[in-house]
């Protein structure tokens, strides 16, 4: 049913109109009348909505006689006719219930994420590589690997590729990707059902274990200890074990040392924003792979206009290919202007940086900012110079030592403590419930 509703959408709709409409689209699940379509971003979910359901169930009625419901969903939404909503007759027709334990079930690659699809450029060089010889030569050179850097810098794309790489090589190769938080749903799981040891098979058999994120383990005790025993063992083993975090090990608050002194026998990389060629080179590929036109002047201008996320980027190049297909104008410079307008608005409207924090909290307590970054231990210094911390450490992306270093050079355990202690308190005294909640709205103004 999908082919043909994409064959005769090709027919009738432009080529960007069917790329960006519909080529980005997965047909999930159609049962009882109901088409799930699961579409990429918010925006092509209301155009769906708004317009080519509609066309679909009107090419569907007139050409096979009947009547369907089209739903689009998000990647992240749950299927609604699996979820909790539906009744058993959908859920069996729908065979997508798989009854073994999550943790054993297959991993899941995301396909686009390959070394053919990666873009090499100065900030990633040396984690590409790294990536590489760890899939060519898995256990062999560099165990763990650890990739750390900023939010949409390509760690998830890399240990993807790694796990497509491998199983390239060796298609009997155990590979599993998971995040950290679903490692820790899967301990637990395990132990709600008494399935600790088919867990442990799962983790410790693998030839390959990506685990993404691991800055979400802290806080979690026995998920710590439960990963220290998967890691001892498949290094034992000389199995191939990938990390990846927002930044070093040592700099996430609350990771055992044991598993942070683990984390350095290999080897570590990090991966800096993209440079702006490395930006224009990623946005070529881009478009070259969705078949766009787009001159080299418009690639530049969108890549100038953000310069730190590639997730953004590429969800940039999404809108300006959304808006021209909506005004049925061709992609120019100053269409790609008119399309990014808002967006650049929002980015920068919400952006809080630490300075600004600080300004705010000195002007509130009526300390002065050189006070505020000091070293005075008197109380009317040192409880606003917490809160200035704890702002920083929950409305901004700075890690640790960058929010010490912007407040005189203190160490970011300082910062971990001023982060507890704020938050400890926030618990009990309404107080100072009122002047933080006061706090964060005048910052998000
Ligand atoms: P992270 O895990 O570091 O937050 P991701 O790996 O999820 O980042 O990358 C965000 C998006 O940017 C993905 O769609 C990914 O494919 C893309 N991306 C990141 N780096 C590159 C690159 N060097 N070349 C091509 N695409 C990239
Ligand atoms: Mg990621």
């Amino acid at each position: 049913l999908w082919q043909y509703i994409c064959d005769e959408f090709k027919t009738k709709l432009s080529t960007i109109s069917y790329n960006t409409w519909l080529k980005a689209v997965k047909p999930i699940a159609f049962s009882s009348q109901t088409l799930i379509i699961e579409v990429p971003t918010a925006l092509h979910k209301d155009y769906w909505k708004a317009n080519l359901s509609k066309q679909v169930v009107s090419l569907v009625a007139d050409s096979i006689g009947q009547t369907i419901t089209v739903i689009a969903k998000l990647p992240d939404e749950p299927n609604p006719l699996t979820s909790g909503l539906s009744n058993n007759r959908i859920q069996k027709n729908t065979k997508l219930a798989d009854s073994r334990p999550t943790f054993m079930r297959e991993t899941k690659l995301n396909e686009k994420y390959t070394f053919d699809t990666f873009v090499i450029g100065k900030g990633n060089q040396m984690a590409h590589a790294a990536a590489l010889v760890v899939a060519e030569e898995p256990g062999a050179l560099y165990n763990p690997l650890f990739f750390f850097g900023g939010v949409g810098l390509g760690k998830t794309h890399l240990m993807h590729a790694i796990g497509h790489q491998m199983l390239t090589n060796n298609p009997q190769a155990k590979v599993k990707y998971v995040t950290s938080e679903a490692f820790a749903n899967d301990f637990i799981n395990s132990i709600q059902t008494k399935r600790q040891e088919e867990f442990r098979k799962e983790y410790r058999s693998v030839d390959l274990l990506l685990v993404d994120d691991i800055q979400f383990f802290a806080d979690k005790e026995g998920t710590q200890e439960e990963f220290f025993h998967t890691f001892n063992a498949l290094y034992d083993d000389k199995k191939q074990i990938v990390l990846s975090s927002d930044r070093l090990p040592n700099e996430i608050p609350k990771l055992q040392k044991r598993l942070v002194s683990r984390f350095k026998w290999g080897l570590s990389v990090d991966i800096t924003p993209p440079d702006l060629e490395t930006r224009i080179a990623i946005l070529r590929n881009k478009a070259d792979a969705d078949d766009l036109d787009i001159p080299d002047d418009t690639l530049s201008y969108i890549a100038g206009q953000i310069d730190s996320n590639i997730r953004e980027l590429e969800g940039a190049l999404v809108r300006v290919q959304a808006y021209s297909s909506m005004t049925h104008l061709p992609i120019s410079t100053s269409l790609a202007a008119d399309a990014l307008k808002n967006l650049k608005l929002n980015g920068k409207s919400n952006e809080i940086s630490i300075s600004v924090i600080q300004d705010k909290v000195a002007k509130y307590y009526h300390i002065s900012i050189g006070d505020l970054k000091g070293k005075k231990r008197v109380k009317n210094i040192v409880i606003p110079r917490q809160i200035a911390m704890y702002l920083a450490r929950e409305l901004t992306d700075a890690s640790l030592p960058k929010i010490g270093h912007e407040f005189g050079g203190k160490d970011h355990t300082t910062v971990i403590h001023a982060h507890e202690k704020i938050s400890g308190a926030l618990n009990t005294d309404s107080e100072l419930q009122r002047e933080v909640n006061d706090l964060k709205s005048k910052l998000k103004k």
